[in-house]
Formats: structure tokens, sequence, C-alpha cells
């Protein structure tokens, strides 16, 4: 089947991006979110991200107005109906992903693949919800999705060889680079990186140094781009606290088991920058 209509469930920061990077790919793009000022703020993104581009010489007015005129607004999960491939970037929630695909099987055609962006979902229990587990498959994407060149393109126990294929194939239309991955909790990219900004958060907590002290080390000892806080900020700590529970959950070993200041932070609502506030003030 060619993929003309791409699908998009979730219109946050990673939605609202993936749903860019598949519209200057060509593709027409339908973006779905539950709130009309949610896909509404999605698309500003979008138009933001443009504006600075054309300020900077690097993008154009008309490749703005090509890329945006592509994409078309949703909240009625039937508009997927007409989609042929759909990947879903909605909260990071077990029992809500689990809903959403239980309608998409029911809304999308046949032959149509469902992708996941989860962090650290298990694909199959995921793929588990739908009648077309070897269709299920995890493409997740890294933040800022524009910008960064990852994809984890993530086999579930029962994904089929042609599904891998053409997910594959569709990561590499995007203009990024895709890296295989089996389902284990966490994947290979949070197995890794959110231990690493716990142990950071436990750090903290602890008072081996200031937030500013933690991240100055890991950046210019470590030559990480950004320290671990100031990602987890930019990750969302939500996102976080739910990757190290899923981690903490499957593996059942106690090196997973979330710093209690990290669960502070989220059930003070300060989410990192999306709340104006996580280890840093925005
Ligand atoms: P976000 O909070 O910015 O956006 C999530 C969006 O999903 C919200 O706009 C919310 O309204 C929407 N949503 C909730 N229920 C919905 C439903 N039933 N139907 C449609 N939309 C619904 O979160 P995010 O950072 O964009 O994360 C989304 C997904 O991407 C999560 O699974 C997360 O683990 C994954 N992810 C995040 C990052 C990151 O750095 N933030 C990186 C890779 C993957």
């Amino acid at each position: 089947m060619e993929i003309k209509t791409f699908g998009v469930i979730g219109a946050g920061q990673m939605g609202n991006g993936i749903a860019q990077v598949a519209a200057m790919s060509g593709l027409d793009v339908v973006m779905n979110d539950i709130k009309n000022e949610f896909v509404e703020r999605g698309l500003a993104t979008i138009s933001k991200f443009f504006d600075k581009g054309i300020e900077k010489g690097k993008l154009s007015v008309q490749q703005k107005e090509a890329v945006l005129a592509r994409i078309t607004l949703s909240t009625d999960i039937k508009d997927m109906a007409g989609a042929d491939f759909v990947v879903e970037a909605a909260t990071e929630q077990e029992d809500l992903k689990f809903q959403i695909f239980r309608n998409l099987d029911q809304v999308c055609r046949p032959g149509v693949i469902l992708g996941s962006n989860t962090s650290s979902i298990p694909i199959g229990r995921i793929a588990a919800q739908t009648q077309r587990p070897d269709k299920v498959i995890g493409m997740h994407f890294m933040n800022p999705v524009p910008l960064m060149k990852l994809i984890e393109v993530i086999r579930g126990i029962a994904t089929s060889e042609e599904t891998f294929k053409i997910t594959w194939d569709l990561s590499v239309k995007f203009g990024k680079t895709p890296a295989e991955a089996n389902d284990f909790p966490g994947f290979i990219a949070n197995r890794i990186l959110m231990p690493m900004i716990n142990e950071a958060v436990f750090a903290l907590y602890h008072n081996v140094g200031s937030r500013e002290a933690i991240d100055t080390v890991m950046k210019l000892g470590m030559n990480h781009p950004m320290g671990p806080l100031a990602l987890a900020d930019l990750i969302g700590l939500d996102t976080c606290l739910a990757i190290m529970e899923t981690l903490y959950d499957g593996f059942k070993d106690s090196k997973y088991r979330p710093c209690p200041l990290l669960r502070k932070y989220v059930e003070a609502g300060w989410l990192g920058r999306k709340t104006q506030r996580g280890f840093y003030e925005y």
C-alpha cells in the first residue's frame, strides 16, 4: 500500500514534531488530539519553527505554506479512517494508549500499520490490544523531532518483517536514521538514558551538587550537549517518571527505582519546560 496520508495521534511536543516531518516529506497529515486548542497549539508550534527558519534564511515562506496546507486538524479518532499509516504520540500512560489502539484498530483499514512513539511501554502489550499485532510497531522519535536524526524502530514479538521494512523505509523518507531495537523495557535509548537522568536527580536529592553543578559536570566533563537535569526538563518530568516506572516494573530490579525527588516534582505539577517549571524555571 502506498503511504500518502499519515495520521498522528497526540499534538503535544512529539506529535506536532512528527506531523511536521511527515508533512515536510510530502505526505498529507491528519493530526489528532482531544481538544481543538491542543491541535491548534500543535500547529502553532510548527508555524513558529518555520518562522525561525525563515528569519535565519534556512527555510522559505513557500515551504511553510506548503507544509501547513498538508496538515489537517482533527479531534475525532474516526478521522484516521483515511490514513495509510498512523503513529500514536499521546501521553505516556498505558491504559490511555491501550484504548487508543483498540479504537484505531476499529477505525483504520485492515492493512494499515499502527506505530507507537512510546518511550517505554512494551510494543507487544500494545499490539495485543488489536486484531493486527503483526502490524503494530514502535516508531520512537527523539525530541525535538524536526532536529534529531534518530528513529528507534522497535519490533514487537508479533511484528511482521513487512511492517518492519515499511516503517524503516518511512523513517528514511523522513530524512532520519533508523536503529533497530527489540521489545524490552525502555528499548535501547531509554534503557541507557533514563537511569542516567534518574541518577542525576538522586545526586541533586543527596545534595552532591547543585542543579547547575550537576549539569555543568556532564556537559563539560562528558561532552554532553545538555546536562541531564535540563534534558529532563525538556523531555517532561512526568514522561521521565513514567519511563522509570516502566523500567522498574519490567525488570523488578531496584536499580531502576525512580528518585523520590522526581516523583515529588511531578506531584507538584512541575513537569519541566511545558509547565515553565521543573529543575529550572522557564
Ligand atoms: P505531551 O504531553 O507534550 O503531549 C501528549 C499529547 O497527547 C497531549 O497534547 C494530550 O492532549 C494528547 N492526548 C492525550 N490523550 C489523547 C487521546 N486519547 N487522543 C489524542 N491525543 C491525546 O507529551 P509528549 O512529550 O509529546 O509525549 C508523547 C509520547 O511521546 C509519549 O508516549 C512519550 O513517552 C513519547 N516520547 C516523548 C519524548 C520526549 O522527549 N518528550 C521523546 C520520545 C518519545
